[in-house]
């Protein structure tokens, strides 16, 4: 006997339909002996729909009335499915972030979670009764509601199982399982029947859309066993096959496994790239240069400087693509005030991403990587590294192109 804690996505709730096959997949692992904890988003569609109401009130983001509003989209379904559980004779209850309570902090829309009250969970699970809880919700300490930000109930789930200790994490989802690449790209891209918890925190940070990137952080902390796999398929596929299905995300130290060098790619379109050309090479520069940026509250992500020999340098960083304009903008008097050329902002670009631990054990992947794309006549912008990752910035036109290549020579598919 186990303690699972399982959650489902909105597409996995999209409708009752799918609500009453989520009650028997939980019914079976229920009638299976184990002890289940069910987390649930709202019906796909309904948080998006509660924000457009929002949008229509105020152009506030960051009032606590948001919250209030944003997480009613749970609270259905938490009642729909427990419903339907026991029309299956499976006792249930459905409980919102305060009735635990979830304990965050203040910050409203995207609050983070304090502290957990599991005692009140495993009440439940002791007497033979599910809790369905509601995620992307919480209390903080003026008795206010707080929501934890959009996809937040992957971090409600993970935060349940490390306070309840469970045995494994299991996040369904409408695939099964986390990719080598993103399938509808690269169409044979493989299913990972493991991925390293650093692997796939890169892959999160890199916009792969499986797992919330918080709700990785939250898993690496207190060591959560998580497993990805799929609520579309048939409901009573037998236990011990959906038990091994997906993908287990892994602790390095749990296994000493030969590693392949290569695990997957991610890539992102979400970026522009914004160049200074013509900065006076001296010190300062760059903090004159980024520190602005960053009191506009915009994201920086690869950083590129070289100084030419005539004593200029060209400056280039990428930010979010919405926030280029800004970007642009904040910079025209930093641009005068520093005596540079000019500042040019480009949109059409895209990072691709190769990521694996394995990369600490195998040299020449970088090497391995630039001749493939070159090979494929795609040239590099920009190139950051990390451990156990290598980032490439191209245009965004060779996106494809470059995962296809890069699939193929690090040989994914095999
Ligand atoms: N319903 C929330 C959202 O759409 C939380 C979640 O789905 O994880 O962002
Ligand atoms: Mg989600």
């Amino acid at each position: 006997m186990a303690l699972i804690v399982q959650k489902f996505g909105g597409t996995s709730v999209a409708t009752t339909e799918r609500i009453k096959n989520v009650a028997k997949r939980v019914a079976k692992w229920h009638r299976g002996g184990h002890e289940v904890v069910v987390v649930v988003s709202a019906m796909a569609g309904e948080t998006n729909r509660l924000f457009t109401l929002i949008s229509d009130v105020t152009s506030n983001t960051r009032d606590s009335e948001i919250d209030v509003i944003a997480s009613t989209g749970e609270q259905v379904t938490i009642g729909l499915l427990s419903l339907a559980l026991k029309e299956l004779d499976i006792n249930s209850r459905s409980l919102t972030g305060w009735q635990i309570p979830v304990k965050t902090d203040r910050q409203s829309t995207k609050a983070r979670i304090l502290e957990i009250a599991s005692k009140n969970i495993l009440k439940e699970t002791a007497r033979g009764t599910v809790p369905i809880i509601a995620g992307f919700q919480g209390v903080d300490g003026d008795n206010r509601i707080k929501t934890l930000g959009r996809g937040g109930s992957d971090t409600s789930a993970v935060a349940i199982a490390a306070a309840v200790n469970a045995n494994e994490c299991q996040i369904f989802t409408d695939v099964d399982g986390v990719y080598t690449t993103d399938p509808r790209v690269v169409p044979n891209a493989r299913l990972l029947k493991t991925i390293t918890f650093e692997e796939m925190l890169e892959m999160a940070s890199l916009g792969s859309k499986v797992l919330q990137l918080r709700s990785v952080e939250f898993a690496g902390k207190y060591r959560v066993k998580l497993r990805v796999l799929s609520s579309l398929t048939d409901p009573d596929y037998p236990l011990e096959y959906e038990a091994k299905s997906g993908t287990l995300i892994t602790y390095e130290d749990d296994n000493d496994m030969e590693k392949a060098e290569v695990s997957g790619i991610a890539f992102n379109r979400n970026e522009a790239k914004v160049t200074i050309i013509g900065v006076p090479d001296k010190p300062g520069i760059a903090f004159s240069i980024l520190d602005p940026v960053a009191a506009a509250n915009i994201e920086v992500d690869v950083i590129v400087q070289n100084v030419g020999k005539d004593g200029t340098t060209d400056f280039s960083f990428t930010v979010p693509r919405k926030d280029l304009e800004k970007t642009l903008d904040t910079l025209k008097p930093v641009i005068r005030k520093v005596k540079a050329r000019e500042v040019i902002g480009d949109n059409k670009i895209c990072k691709v991403g190769l990521v694996g631990v394995g990369m600490r054990s195998h040299v020449g992947i970088a090497s391995k990587m630039f001749k493939a794309l070159s090979n494929a006549n795609i040239n590099i912008q920009m190139i950051s590294t990390s451990e156990i990752k290598i980032t490439v910035v191209i245009n965004e036109d060779s996106m494809d192109a470059a995962a296809k290549v890069l699939h193929q020579t690090f040989e994914l598919d095999k």
